[in-house]
Order: C-alpha cells, then structure tokens, then sequence
C-alpha cells in the first residue's frame, strides 16, 4: 500500500474525508480526501472539508478487496441436491443436473444475494466465471452480464465465458464460446482437466482469445496427484503467444502434490510467463483428499513456494453454498483466515504477504490500473474496525464503511453489550 504526499492541487471541498486512517503499520496517521470518485489527497492533516467526514481514528483503510474467483450463478443451491461423497466428480455431476433447472429469477436472485454480501464484507470488485452449454443455453451467462450493468457503481464485475462442461467433449461449446465473446465477456475462460484433449482446449481457448484480444482464465490441474499436469503445456504456450501477463489459473492443486524439483521448474515457468494463480482453499480443502484414509492431505496450490518463487498469488472464494462448497459467504478475509493454517502462512513474516493477496496481487491479476490507495487512483476502500494493518486478516474486523468510486456503499456496526 503506498500514499503519495500532499499535492499542490488539494481541492477546498471534497466529497468525503477520511480523518486520521492507518494505511501502514509504523507510519503517521492520514486523511484521505476524495473528490469525483477518485482519491484527491493523501497527507497526515488535510485542510479540506469534506460533504461527509468519517473520523477513522486510527482504524485501518485498505483498498477494496478483490474477489478473484468467484461462481454467482450456481451459489446458494446446496439444499436443492447434495453432493453425498463429497468429491469433485459427484460436485460437477449434481452442478450439471440442475444447472437446466435454473430460471433467470432463480439466477438473478442467488446472485445478487452473493454480490451484496461481497459489498458488505468489502469487496468492490469480482472476477465472475459466468458458464454455459448446450443443455442449460445462456440463461445463467446472460443473467450475470445483465447484473454487471446492474451494479455497475457498487462492484466492478468482471465476466468470464466460463466452458464448464468442456469445450471438445460437448459438441455446440465451441460456437457459444464465440457467442459469448461477441455477447461481451471481458475474459475467455477455460477448463482443461475437463475435457477430452487438454493441450487441445488450451489451444483452442488461446486462438478465442487472441482473435479477440481477451485475457484468459483457466480452472487448472484441479487433482490431488501430479500425474496428469497440463500446467507446463500453458505457461509455454503463454510465452509463444506473447500473453505474460495476461493469464490467470485457479486451484492449481494438482502443483501441491509434484516433487520438490519439478514443483520448481514449474514456478519459474509461471513466473516467467507472467500466470497468476488463484488458490481458492474453501474448495479445495473440501474436494481434496477424499481417497486419503490417514494424514489427509490439503490438497492446495503451493501458494508459499508460488509465492517465494516470484508468482503473483491470489487468494479467492470460488463457491459458496453449493455441491463444490457447502459453505461460506462472500467473505475474503474470512477465506484469507483459512489460508493461514493451511497454506502455513501464519509465521511472523509471512502474515504481512497475506492481504494483498486479497488487494494488490489480484489487481495485477485482473489489470486494474487505477486500483490502491494513492493519489489519482480509483476511490474503492474498505475501513476496517481494527487498529493494526497486521491484524487485518487474524481480527475477522467488521468492514466498518465501504467506499466505491467515492460513495458509501456499505456501512456495518458490530456491537456487544456485555452484561457482566
Ligand atoms: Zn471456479
């Protein structure tokens, strides 16, 4: 998180002022001065009014958080049809069958349940893998493109044209993934694990995505075993294709179970190649190791050697209430919360990579240019009722005002009267 200083052109008004907000841990106090949706000044003491003044004293103010990863149309079924074995297969198989039962209503409704709980627990941008096929059409696509115009202001919705079903396997993708685009995706996604020929899905998505000019985002090598890895396969076809930068993976767990050497020829192929990675632990915990009798497994992306290794890591929701996680509620820190036993990232020097890779690391991801807490940028910020910048994650704080292009649009007041 940075703040540039005080600037010259401080205006005499602002919309709204921040008074006396930690942004760093071991730096003086700020005030954040916002004017049109923007920040307009950082410095210990504004001099500014603002039309609406929030006295933070000293709790801390993060940029909004990212949620990188993340399924709208599918959320909240889990009481239609359980997932009994708790695996992967049983997960897409249950998914499949009523995903032709859903109705816009049905869809519109779960949906911005979802999006409003993302709000309130502070996230002020979503990266959404929106699917379709032939049996269920664009319904639920459709619908999430339509929501994203629906809040536009309150959250940024990214849309993914997400092939859930596989591209090559099920005959008719491949022409809705070009109508998708066409529709305005703003990213082709992929699934290579879940279709017939994985370099040829990968292959197929890149020609989508060049020939549009999109970003990728694939579900990738989501196994608990190293066997059958088509990670290698993308990171050089992103360097041929000239995308370092432009490509993101989510799960990624098949990595946590490679050797230690092949796990690290890997990494520095990912690195080289610019691929962001989203571990997405609510799921993967859940799915992972259900063959394991004894010492089961996490079954996770390596996220400290990914990280170490200088890869962009992310940390994202992915479901909530439904046969791939029976579970959850839109709310990252709780997730980031999760990741610290395990991911074991709970040392002393680890905590502090934690948050960003909630904010900053999925900005990069999602190519947010005007995203953080500096002069200039885009005025999306969380304050949270908590006092250290380290304690962000471990205190679970209540996302005290959230902040989208310079208006509140999220206010939560946690309080208990004890009565002894
Ligand atoms: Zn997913």
């Amino acid at each position: 998180m940075s703040a540039t200083a005080s600037n010259a052109a401080t205006p005499a008004a602002a919309d709204l002022v921040f008074r006396q907000a930690r942004l760093a841990d071991g730096a003086p106090l700020m005030d954040v001065a916002i004017a049109q949706g923007r920040i307009a000044d950082v410095a210990p003491k504004l001099e500014c009014r603002g039309t609406t003044e929030i006295e933070a004293a000293g709790r801390v103010l993060i940029p909004g958080l990212i949620e990188s990863h993340l399924h709208l149309e599918k959320a909240f079924v889990m009481d239609r049809k359980p997932n009994r074995s708790g695996t992967l297969m049983e997960a897409i198989a249950v998914t499949a069958s009523l995903k032709p039962t859903f109705t816009r209503e049905d869809i519109e409704t779960r949906s911005r349940r979802v999006l409003r709980q993302l709000v309130g627990f502070g996230s002020t941008h979503v990266r959404a893998h929106a699917e379709f096929d032939p049996a269920q059409g664009f319904t639920g696509f459709d619908t999430v493109l339509d929501l994203r115009r629906e809040f536009a202001g309150v959250i940024d919705i990214q849309v993914v044209a997400f092939p859930q079903e596989g591209i090559l396997k099920t005959p008719g993708t491949d022409a809705m993934m070009v109508e998708a685009i066409k529709k305005g995706a703003d990213v082709v996604g992929g699934i290579p694990y879940n279709d017939t020929d994985a370099r040829e899905h990968i292959d197929w998505v890149f020609k989508l995505a060049r020939d549009f000019d999109k970003d990728l985002d694939f579900h990738q090598d989501f196994r608990d075993d190293a066997d059958a890895m088509s990670i290698e396969y993308l990171a050089r076809k992103t360097i041929e294709s000239k995308y370092q930068g432009r490509v993101s993976v989510g799960h990624l767990t098949a990595l946590g179970a490679a050797t230690p050497q092949r796990r690290n020829e890997i990494i520095a192929l990912l690195r080289d190649a610019g691929i962001s990675v989203m571990c997405l632990p609510a799921t993967d915990l859940h799915l992972g190791g259900r063959k394991d009798e004894t010492n089961v497994r996490r079954t996770l992306a390596p996220v400290r050697a990914l990280r170490d290794g200088g890869v962009n890591v992310c940390l994202a929701t992915n479901n909530i209430c439904n046969a791939f996680t029976p579970y959850g509620n839109g709310d990252l820190l709780q997730i980031a919360a999760l990741a610290l036993p395990a991911c074991h990232l709970g040392g002393a020097d680890d905590q502090a990579t934690v948050l960003p890779m909630l904010t900053t690391n999925p900005a990069r991801a999602l190519r947010l240019p005007n995203y953080g807490l500096a002069v200039g940028r885009d005025a999306d910020m969380v304050l949270l009722d908590t006092l250290k910048v380290s304690d962000a994650i471990i205190d679970l704080p209540a996302r005290n005002v959230v902040v989208k292009r310079g208006r509140i649009v999220a206010r939560t007041e946690r309080r208990v009267e004890y009565a002894f």
